[in-house]
């Protein structure tokens, strides 16, 4: 049995432009072979059963020649895997997918292709620039920039005719080149032109100017590729549709320290903002040792069932499910979970908490139950690492309480080296406090948020003023208080 080919666009670099088609077949491939314009972010979503080669041009890697990559495609097709081969933006623009997919043909192996966002579109749309536009273009050319200075290829002639708009890409290098070729063909020196660097992702920058004056202006901005180049009088569109690098935290770097499930609603919300998002340490969930304390809380009755994040609840309705059990074990129980997310994954399974207490702390839980819990079984299903406050409240009130271990946390990677030209630490608890501190007792220049007063103590012990004080304990506060500092700091600049 031979495997296929699947020739794939990636996308511009914002993961959230990749295709649904794309995403499935990255989750069930075999073998990845990856371009260098890939954002990591798409990357990182490769099955840990998956073999993933980096074929393009990437910091210290050399790129594979193209021939070579063609011979991995069908070599590893035919030994009956589901190939991918994700490439920058879509495979049919400048991406060499024609010259794969005829390869593939020749040699019998199945394939397909999933056509992707191209840079091409979607860097004019992400700069506010409408490729055509009733008022001021009305037609579209795709053009490599590469070829700029040889001989034959470009019709510089032909494309000087054109009024409409002209998106080069590949022509960082030759700005200069494709500037003075279209007005020596008779194109007016005052047409808008825009470049736009690493478009769509957080550090897009877009640079306009006119035929006349755009190099000397990028020069001066020193941009980084890649970049593409548009041409036309819809660049003038810029200034006023320009929706994204106008976002509130635009490029801004924010540190969110992990705690519990809060960090990725965290992650979420700043980056809606337009920020990039650095968590800080990188932490993966692993089973725990054993799961003999998860299991009691499946089989055995308990009044009560504590959810405090959304692993934990995963954790607890495997089991349920691996028992040939479902949702209905759980009737009669009284559920309550910590935090809305952790409340989102348990309605999915069908069951509806009794309660949800206002805040992300299982100690907010304390005051709905009884002054006195005698006779009462509670199971706690969490993490081997947690805070016991709840639990030992609950046994003082004399309850019998079960810690059901459901899984465990493990700082995988310090991820220093991303922890450069941070703007925001956001601190969601105090042990968030102390373990940043305890890795990065130097670090300093950056503003630090906190959501509250108990964690704002904790920054103060380690010798730290918080900048910053959400006004209640909850994420989007901490969002809201950090977006409105920045702000008010950029305006007092
Ligand atoms: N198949 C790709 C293009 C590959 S050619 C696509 O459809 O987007 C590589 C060129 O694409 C680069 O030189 C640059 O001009 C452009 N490009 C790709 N990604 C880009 C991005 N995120 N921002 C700006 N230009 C980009």
């Amino acid at each position: 049995m031979t495997g296929k080919v699947f020739l794939i666009g990636a996308g511009p670099g914002d993961p959230g432009l990749l295709t649904i088609r794309a995403a499935d077949l990255i989750a069930r491939a075999d073998f990845i072979a990856i371009d260098a314009l890939v954002s990591d972010a798409i990357a990182d979503r490769a099955p840990k059963t998956a073999e993933v080669v980096y074929v393009g041009k990437r910091a210290s890697k050399h790129a594979l020649p193209q021939d070579k990559i063609n011979q991995l495609l069908i070599d590893e097709a035919k030994k009956g895997k589901t190939v991918v081969r994700l490439k920058g933006g879509d495979p049919f623009v400048f991406g060499r997918g024609g010259e794969e997919a005829e390869e593939l043909t020749a040699a019998g192996v199945a394939f397909e292709i999933v056509p992707g966002i191209s840079s091409a579109l979607a860097g004019p749309a992400y700069a506010g620039i409408p490729v055509t536009h009733r008022s001021y273009a009305t037609s579209l050319t795709l053009v490599t920039g590469h070829e700029a200075d040889a001989s034959t290829g470009i019709k510089w002639e032909a494309l000087a005719q054109l009024d409409g708009t002209i998106v080069f890409l590949m022509g960082f290098g030759n700005l200069a080149t494709i500037a003075e070729k279209l007005t020596a063909n008779g194109v007016s020196a005052d047409r808008p032109v825009a470049v736009i660097s690493k478009a769509t992702t957080p550090e897009q920058r877009t640079i306009t100017g006119t035929l006349a004056n755009i190099e000397g202006r990028v020069a001066e901005a020193n941009l980084p590729t890649p970049a593409l180049i548009v041409v036309g009088e819809v660049v003038k569109l810029h200034d006023v549709i320009n929706w994204f690098e106008s976002k509130p935290l635009f490029g801004k770097r924010i540190v969110v320290t992990r705690a519990r499930e809060q960090a990725s609603e965290l992650k979420r919300l700043f980056e809606e903002s337009g920020a990039t998002v650095i968590q800080f340490p990188t932490i993966e969930i692993a089973p725990p040792d054993s799961w003999d304390s998860l299991d009691i809380a499946v089989e055995e009755h308990f009044d009560w069932l504590v959810f405090t994040s959304t692993n934990g609840v995963s954790a607890f309705f495997e089991r349920l499910f691996a028992k040939g059990e479902d949702a209905r074990a759980l009737a009669g129980i009284r559920v309550v979970c910590v935090g809305e997310t952790t409340a989102a994954s348990l309605r999915a399974r069908g069951i509806a908490p009794d309660l949800v207490p206002d805040k992300f702390m299982s100690t907010a839980l304390i005051p709905h139950f009884d002054a006195d819990l005698h006779r009462v079984r509670i199971a706690v299903i969490r993490a081997a690492e947690g805070r016991d406050e709840f639990i030992e409240e609950m046994r003082n009130r004399g309850a019998e309480v079960h810690l059901a271990v459901a899984y465990r946390t493990v700082p995988v990677a310090l991820n220093a080296d991303e922890l450069h030209d941070i703007d925001v630490v956001t601190f969601t608890s105090a042990s968030t406090v102390d373990n940043f501190f305890a890795m990065n007792p130097q670090f300093e220049g950056a503003l630090l948020a906190s959501i509250g007063p108990t964690t704002s103590d904790a920054l103060r012990k380690h010798g730290r003023q918080p900048d910053i004080e959400a006004s209640m304990a909850s994420i989007q506060a901490l969002h809201d208080a950090v977006h409105a500092e920045t702000r008010r700091r950029g305006e007092n600049r």
